[in-house]
């Protein structure tokens, strides 16, 4: 070899070598393996670590395609820009950013006002990571309440309950679990799909911290008849001198009703509703995660429950159960407050109810099913397969030939009571189109033809479905 060719050899490789020219998926980390449940040794470009998450997460899918999920999948350019500006901001600090402070405030009361609380100036609330965290502080709120009572009286705080539907969310498990509560467990049947007051004297006693209504069940979308759980407890209160309030969990529904069904009362009307949990990340269209809680007035959330901050100058309230996460949602929720104004969010909100009992009417054409809820509360609703319709298929089996399109349309069980009953269900989110919901109901009719030419049953996988909440 002469020198030159020699220079020329090392000159190659030496470009070989620059991480920085090859080309992305020939890079360590791209063209090899990487340790995946260690840290590795060796640092990787930017370039390269961000094209390796950015593909994997993209192997989840098209977000806008999850019909399972209630979460925002959309947002308008101008929140995502909002969005990515505001990404640093840690709630928390309020002494910080008294702006987003004073920005979550006003939130907050512009949900107790859209809930008609009667005096929002003795309202108290705080957004939180979504209605999760909110239902933990306001069944505390409830639970701190009952203890306070009791010690008073100077009887035991050993055994407190909370009265709620078989249908709940899992979240009001998790608050039974974490913080001692027996779950009261009013079961879900055929003539009774919700909470809705029947024989609930059986269930209430003097240990009994409150009561949970879900203004939109997960599994159907329906609505607990707030007014009417309300006046049973009249009743008690008349039979027994037993005072129970009421929790709200309108994860969904709390921004549903105040802009389509205005009339409905299952707010801060009723008087014995003495909190309001919703999810701004649901039907609040922000992106996910912000919740809020609204109690009717400071006597509604024991004092003991605060935490007294002199950040703002004054006296900033603050109560959660996580300190930091971010603000950025907060400032998209009062984005859309002011973007939408209520006529906005009627529109929205319609929107997706008017495409949601359209699909449903389609699915009630489909000769297999049967619905079970239309869609006509919030814009989720579930079918069951017809009885006696055929043993070859089951709607498990219907989702994972509308996966292969690339739609995530769930099938679980129903509730404990009724688990035997298999359900399927849509929830439309602002995006959902009509043409879109056409082509899903093309999809859904197309594999509902291809099962029902099935010769024989299709064998059973074990757990093929999760149930998303
Ligand atoms: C989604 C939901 C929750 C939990 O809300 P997150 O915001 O996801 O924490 C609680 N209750 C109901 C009725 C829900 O639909």
């Amino acid at each position: 070899m002469t020198p030159k060719s020699n220079s020329q050899a090392r000159a190659t490789t030496n470009i070989g070598d620059n991480l920085n020219l090859r080309t992305v998926f020939t890079r360590p980390g791209e063209a090899t393996d990487l340790p995946k449940f260690s840290m590795a040794d060796d640092m990787l470009l930017p370039e390269t670590a961000y094209q390796i998450v950015h593909d994997e997460a993209m192997l989840d899918g098209n977000a806008r395609l999850n019909l399972a999920t209630f979460v925002s999948t959309w947002m308008d350019d101008e929140a995502k820009k909002l969005y990515s500006e505001t990404v640093d901001k840690n709630m928390i600090d309020k002494d910080e950013y008294p702006q987003t402070a004073a920005i979550e405030d006003r939130c907050w009361k512009i949900l107790a006002d859209l809930w008609h609380n009667p005096n929002v100036d003795n309202a108290i609330g705080t957004s939180t990571i979504g209605s999760s965290e909110a239902c933990m502080l306001g069944g505390l709120a409830l639970k701190r309440h009952w203890q306070a009572r009791r010690k008073a009286e100077g009887k035991s705080t050993e055994t407190p309950n909370l009265v709620l539907s078989t249908a709940v969310q899992v979240c009001w498990e998790k608050f039974c679990n974490y913080f001692e509560v027996e779950p009261r467990w009013v079961p879900i049947s055929p003539d009774h799909m919700v909470l809705d007051g029947h024989e609930l004297e059986k269930y209430v006693d003097e240990n009994t911290i409150g009561v949970v209504a879900i203004m939109g069940q997960t599994y159907t979308g329906m609505y607990e008849p707030v007014k009417q759980i309300a006046a049973k407890l009249d009743q008690i209160q008349a039979d027994t001198g037993l005072d129970v309030k009421i929790h709200v969990d309108g994860a969904s529904g709390a921004m549903i009703a105040p802009f389509c069904q205005p009339d409905l009362e299952w707010d801060f009307r009723v008087d014995r509703v003495v909190s309001i949990n919703t999810s701004g990340h649901k039907f609040g269209l922000v992106y996910p995660g912000v919740g809020w809680i609204v109690w009717r007035d400071t006597e509604a959330l024991p004092e003991s429950m605060v935490f007294h901050c002199s950040y703002l100058g004054g006296d900033m309230p603050t109560l959660a159960l996580n300190f930091s996460r971010p603000g950025a949602q907060v400032l998209l929720q009062y984005y859309q407050f002011l973007r939408l104004g209520r006529e906005g969010y009627r529109q929205v909100q319609q929107g997706s109810l008017d495409v949601a009992q359209w699909l449903s009417s389609e699915i009630a054409k489909i000769d297999a099913f049967e619905l079970v809820s239309k869609g006509d509360t919030i814009p989720v609703f579930a079918w069951r397969l017809k009885s006696g319709h055929t043993d070859n298929w089951n709607l498990y089996d219907l989702s994972d030939r509308l996966r292969m399109k690339g739609w995530l349309v769930p099938a679980y069980p129903m509730a404990d009571d009724l688990a035997d009953l298999t359900v399927q269900r849509i929830v439309v989110r602002a995006g959902l189109s009509h043409d879109l919901a056409r082509a899903l109901i093309a999809d859904i009719q197309t594999e509902v033809d291809f099962l029902d030419r099935l010769e024989g049953p299709i064998p059973a996988e074990g757990e093929r479905s999760h149930f998303h909440h």
